[in-house]
């Protein structure tokens, strides 16, 4: 069945066909990524005695690293191994990670994590620039497909964050599964899934035609070379010495300062150089993804406090008046859980809207998630309306809260992907979107710093104070999600320019 590039975008209906085998393989993986995410904190302090703050130190260091090495992962597609190798690759390394937590999990704990660490750069970005050559330039579906993608993204990050973690504690299958095995098992899971997520890879390679072959250089005379071999097995050595390298970055959080103060200006540099090297107009496309990127940043800084300062608002100041649920449950899964449902829905409405050419565009779409994500930190603030005298409030408002910053994530999280591809030239498609996700890195650290401020602002005081105090932060912060949507609507005709005939 060997497809050609019109045949697979010339696709009838709502989406493509592979896109459904992309959701799958993105799906396991992310499965396995929250899986073992779920688990870095609370097995380092409960298993490896590790304090409180270092354990959160480190996963802060483990997830800044995660999102780094996407620039990385999207790099060696572009200039060597392509889509589909690289994919291929990071899924080996990840299955290598998870198998040597799964058998030493106590002893080789940073070794399998900095394994997952390089994996996960090399596979995430890839796929997800898969999703876009599912689809010809101009296509008014590729939100809708992105959208569908960030279900199964979130599908993957709900099962794995809830089940690994589970088992490792002893809260599912404990009767199956021997005490001293638990944790092997819940990181062996990780492993396992992962396998699924490349066989299933291997079945949806038959069916992507060209999409993710390796890049191939046509030299002067219009001769095709393929890559030689050695930049191939060169690539991988590389990312095998890049292991220990993060084992040691990943052990002293002092080192994560560093290296996020000069990877950041490193990456614009190369990315200056490579723009200078690419034509005018595409030059300007460039500059509107950055565009998109610095926002994004902003907002990640501001969502990313569900990890932070918001799961210890939920253990300290919120009720159960959410069907007796437990508040830090409903902080880490409610976000995944809504979009599971509300991101197809809004991909079709999306393609719905199109039709009747109301569609918005992506600046409009990106400045409507910071108007829900600010709206959505103001319904946080106005949980202290709801507050008893001990300082505790409902559990009910601040899941309203989360519904409404899902909004604000769907309106800009798929579609920033989606952007991505539409701005990027083709020979910079992985590092633009690995660009991207390092973004993400840049929007936990600013989300670590800002939740740590409001940590110890309120040390040693009344849960009372707490809750004031978390609650007046997430006022402020809210107002500043506003402002950059404002700022991202004032400036929205100059991004239009440069973004030219991309919508
Ligand atoms: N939650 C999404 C994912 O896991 C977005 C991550 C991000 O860009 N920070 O893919």
């Amino acid at each position: 069945m060997n497809l050609t590039l019109e045949q697979i975008q010339d696709f009838k209906g709502r989406y493509p066909k592979q896109i459904w085998s992309l959701f799958f393989s993105e799906m396991w993986e992310r499965f396995c990524f929250y899986g073992m995410r779920g688990m870095l904190v609370f097995f380092m302090i409960s298993q490896l005695k590790f304090g409180d703050e270092q354990a959160n130190l480190q996963y802060g260091a483990t997830q800044a690293f995660v999102y780094a090495f996407t620039f990385v992962g999207g790099l060696f597609a572009d200039k060597i191994l392509g889509f589909r190798k690289s994919l291929f690759w990071g899924g080996l390394l990840m299955i290598t990670g998870s198998l040597i937590l799964a058998a030493n999990p106590h002893d080789f704990f940073f070794l399998g994590i900095s394994f997952t660490v390089v994996g996960t750069g090399f596979f995430k970005p890839n796929i997800s620039t898969m999703v876009g050559k599912l689809y010809r330039a101009g296509d008014s579906r590729t939100d809708a497909g992105f959208s569908l993608f960030y279900a199964g993204i979130n599908l993957g990050a709900l099962l794995g964050g809830y089940i690994c973690i589970a088992i490792g504690k002893g809260e599912m299958f404990s009767k199956l599964i021997p005490e001293t095995l638990r944790w092997n098992i819940a990181f062996g899971l990780a492993a396992v899934v992962m396998v699924i997520s490349l066989v299933n890879f291997i079945f949806t390679q038959r069916r992507l035609g060209p999409i993710g072959l390796m890049p191939q250089q046509v030299s002067a005379d219009g001769s095709v070379q393929v890559q030689p071999k050695w930049k191939v097995y060169g690539t991988y050595l590389l990312t095998l010495l890049f292991v220990p390298l993060i084992m040691v970055m990943v052990s002293v959080p002092q080192y994560t300062d560093y290296f996020m103060y000069t990877v950041g200006p490193l990456t614009l540099i190369y990315l200056f150089y490579e723009m200078s090297k690419v034509n005018a107009s595409e030059r300007k496309k460039l500059w509107a993804a950055l565009v998109f990127i610095m926002f994004s940043i902003i907002f990640w800084g501001i969502y990313e406090q569900s990890g932070g300062s918001l799961s210890i608002f939920a253990a300290k100041n919120l009720n159960k008046d959410l069907l007796g649920l437990d508040p830090n449950g409903v902080n880490n899964s409610g976000g995944a859980f809504f979009i599971i449902f509300l991101a197809p829905i809004i991909g079709l409405l999306w393609i719905w809207l199109s039709k009747r050419r109301l569609e918005p565009n992506t600046l409009i779409k990106f400045g409507l998630g910071f108007i829900f994500l600010g709206a959505g930190y103001y319904v946080l603030f106005a949980t202290r309306f709801f507050a008893d005298l001990q300082g505790i409030t409902s559990l009910n408002i601040f899941t309203i809260a989360l519904l409404v910053i899902t909004f604000g994530e769907l309106c800009l999280s798929p579609i920033g992907l989606s952007i991505m591809t539409k701005l990027s030239t083709e020979k910079l498609q992985g590092m633009m979107m690995g660009l991207w996700f390092l973004a993400s890195a840049y929007g936990q650290y600013v989300a670590g710093i800002i939740g740590a401020g409001m940590a110890t602002a309120q040390e040693g005081s009344t849960n009372m104070d707490a809750m004031l105090t978390y609650t007046e932060g997430y006022r402020q912060l809210g107002i500043y999600a506003v402002i950059a949507g404002l700022v991202l609507i004032a400036i929205s005709p100059l991004v239009k320019k440069l973004m030219q005939d991309v919508r």
